[in-house]
């Protein structure tokens, strides 16, 4: 069954895992454990398995699409009113709206056309949700992301045009390159810029970003099992 969601009764033991490995990492690299959160990325897993990690007490949850999120966290949401949900995917302009009143943080931030959506939108309905500036760490021409030497002037943009609450970065490495050199630039670009978070780090890197000064690490196949569907 390896090629399936693990049946939910796994999946407490999975969370305690992974919350005992950051737990280690952090030891290790003489940080304290409270300081990075684990965000359960639960994209193509359904409702009913969410409601399993929901219950064994995790409340941070990223998705990586907006539609697909739509689906399952509305009802969620308001069964669980203190569950933290993250947008950790693209953002296309046309999906400003629902994003908005549906994530508590937004983690792609990326161009000012977008900036520029959210400032609107969030004015018009009265939220704030918390902003990360997605970069792109490795300069990948397909990747989304502000290239790292862009960022400085992309959020000053933000928050004296837009009046944005930027509070993280966020990176996703090079699939093919060792991630450690990408935290670090992370982690250099935020004490740089005086930012606090910082979101990296996926389930087969996590403990490195833990290293590196993550504060939200973002694990899906680790927790739900490896993903059926495409993402
Ligand atoms: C899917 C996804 C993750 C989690 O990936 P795993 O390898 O399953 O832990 C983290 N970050 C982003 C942006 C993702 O799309």
């Amino acid at each position: 069954m390896s090629d399936e969601h693990h049946s939910a009764t796994e999946i407490p033991a999975r969370l305690r895992l992974v919350i005992e490995e950051i737990a280690l990492a952090a030891e290790g690299a003489d940080r304290d454990p409270d300081e990075t959160k684990l965000i359960a990325v639960s994209k193509t897993v359904p409702a009913a398995v969410i409601e399993e990690a929901i219950e064994s007490g995790q409340r941070l949850f990223g998705e990586n699409r907006v539609q697909e999120a739509l689906g399952k966290w509305p009802a969620l949401k308001e069964l669980h009113a203190d569950i933290e949900l993250h947008l950790i995917g693209p953002l296309q302009s046309n999906k400003v709206r629902e994003a908005v009143a549906l994530f508590d943080v937004i983690e792609t931030l990326d161009r000012p056309k977008l900036a520029r959506a959210l400032a609107e939108e969030m004015e018009r309905q009265g939220t704030r949700p918390r902003l990360f500036v997605q970069v792109n760490t490795g300069e990948e021409p397909q990747k989304a992301g502000i290239a790292p030497e862009e960022t400085a002037s992309f959020i000053a943009l933000c928050r004296d045009t837009f009046d944005l609450n930027i509070v993280g970065l966020m990176c996703i490495p090079p699939f093919d390159e060792e991630p450690a050199m990408h935290f670090a630039l992370l982690a250099k670009l935020a004490d740089e810029l005086g930012i606090e978070e910082l979101s990296m780090g996926m389930s087969g890197d996590f403990a490195k970003a833990v290293a590196f000064g993550a504060t939200y690490v973002r694990v899906g196949s680790a927790i739900f099992g490896k993903r059926v569907l495409l993402d």
